[in-house]
């Protein structure tokens, strides 16, 4: 006998009216064989942007973590993994799946995270415990790219190369003939060491992310050449470049490309200062996982090339050789987490160089609202950090090309390729102005029905 109210259900939890905090929950209700109702999370990320919206993080769940079955991770950054071990604390008991180096990444996030807790918080006002941390990584399980993996409950999933980092995945969900493509976040292909975003063709519906959604990058052509310029300047006037740099892709997009320039001998070569436990232990996970990697780099690696070092690299793992970093004479470079500047030695190095017009600091992806890197990036001349005033002197570069997020052109040329059977996009992880006008750009331009959903707010698909 046919249920009548079976009903699939799309509700927005995070991720939504902002770029962070992505939270999604399908599910499946008035199945007769209540084996067959579910409940599935995709992410369960971090809101960022400064202390009063980052208070959104320690309230309670609006959902009963006990109820959710499944959990699928689209990629390892903060703010598409940050809560999931409160998730596990407060009560979560299903299984988590991702790509496997989206798995590897996310722990050391994790790790990571539990560090910068112990510097900025009291013990009370932790998100979450090592021991939660351990028992998150125990529940998760992981599923190749390509292979389309059934469940029990009724539905299957596949997971797509997203293109965005190591490990990065759309995750497209079927069940009872409908499907659903999370897009988590889309890289900026061709990316220099990863594969191409791979696309959605013949999905229903769409859930995906607009952080630049009203605005195109500048070329990418053009970012190798700015990148040699700001370099060729720094050694001119004998300065310091301070590079901010999100752990995971960017940095080894940077290393990449400093690698290429060095070696091809179009830039003096420097001392370069990887200053970023984090991204050391990254870098790792990226050589683990090489075979993910586009055909480019592997024939690069595989012509001897270790992709991620050249000469004069030096990676400062231990504290003390972080500090003793102001002791190597100019001109120099330094890559430093985190890349918004909230937390990370990165902020140590600010305090030291920002004030010296010598220094130029370079950011290389978005700067939140509401973060230091954003302060700095829309002009600030006067900063706080750690109660140090700082004058700010230095020059500030940016070269968003190197963003690993898709442009807005590149978003629509994403949804365009889904095809016509796409009957509703949902455009999150976007501010309001990038994801309003990526809204009426996908409905002026593909005739397709578009929404910037609301907290909370549910759809039947
Ligand atoms: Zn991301």
């Amino acid at each position: 006998m046919e249920n009548t109210d079976k009903k699939l259900k799309l509700i927005f939890y995070g991720g939504v009216g902002m770029v962070t905090g992505a939270n999604f929950i399908l599910e499946k209700t008035g199945e007769l064989d209540t084996k067959k109702n579910f409940k599935i999370m995709i992410d369960c990320g971090l809101v960022q942007g400064g202390k009063e919206r980052e208070k959104l993080n320690n309230q309670p769940f609006k959902y009963n973590p006990e109820e959710i079955d499944f959990l699928f991770v689209t990629h390892s950054h903060l703010d598409h993994i940050g809560r999931i071990p409160k998730l596990i604390k407060d009560g979560f008991k299903g299984k988590i799946y991702s790509n496997p180096a989206t798995k590897d990444l996310s722990y050391l996030i994790f790790e990571d995270a539990l560090k910068i807790m112990s510097y900025n918080s009291n013990e009370k006002d932790f998100l979450y415990s090592s021991k939660d941390v351990d028992k998150t990584i125990s529940m998760w399980e992981t599923i190749d790219y390509g292979v389309e993996t059934k469940f029990n409950e009724g539905f299957s999933v596949l997971l797509k190369d997203a293109g965005h980092i190591l490990g990065s995945s759309i995750v497209e969900i079927k069940c009872d003939g409908k499907s659903v493509a999370f897009t988590g976040d889309l890289g900026n292909s061709p990316s220099p060491i990863i594969r191409d975003t791979e696309s959605v063709k013949g999905v229903d519906y769409i859930v995906m992310e607009s952080v630049y959604g009203d605005r195109n990058h500048e070329g990418k052509e053009t970012r190798r050449e700015k990148l040699k310029g700001i370099i060729k300047k720094v050694i001119q006037k004998k300065g310091t470049l301070l590079i901010p740099t999100f752990s995971v892709e960017k940095t080894q997009i940077i290393l990449s490309e400093l690698n290429s320039l060095i070696e091809n001998k179009e830039v003096e070569s420097i001392p370069v200062f990887l200053d970023s436990p984090l991204a050391i232990k990254a870098t790792e996970v990226y050589k683990k996982y090489s075979h993910y990697f586009n055909k480019e780099s592997k024939e690069t690696i595989n012509s001897g090339d270790d992709i991620f070092n050249f000469p004069k690299l030096k990676l400062t793992k231990r504290r003390e050789e972080s500090e003793n970093i102001k002791n190597t004479p100019n001109p120099k470079i330094i890559l430093a987490g985190s890349g918004m500047s909230m937390g990370g030695r990165v902020m140590s190095h600010e305090i030291e160089y920002l004030s010296d017009k010598s220094t130029t600091v370079l950011f290389t992806g978005f700067q939140v609202a509401g973060t230091l890197g954003r302060q700095i990036l829309d002009g600030s001349r006067n900063v706080n950090i750690f109660d140090n005033d700082i004058e700010v002197r230095a020059d500030v570069e940016s070269i968003f090309s190197y963003s690993s997020h898709k442009d807005s052109d590149h978003l629509l040329e994403f949804v365009e390729q889904a095809g016509e059977k796409v009957k509703k996009v949902f455009v999150v992880m976007g501010e309001l102005k990038a994801g309003l006008f990526f809204v009426q750009k996908v409905r002026d331009n593909l005739d397709l029905d578009a929404i910037y959903p609301k907290e909370g707010e549910s759809f039947d698909l």
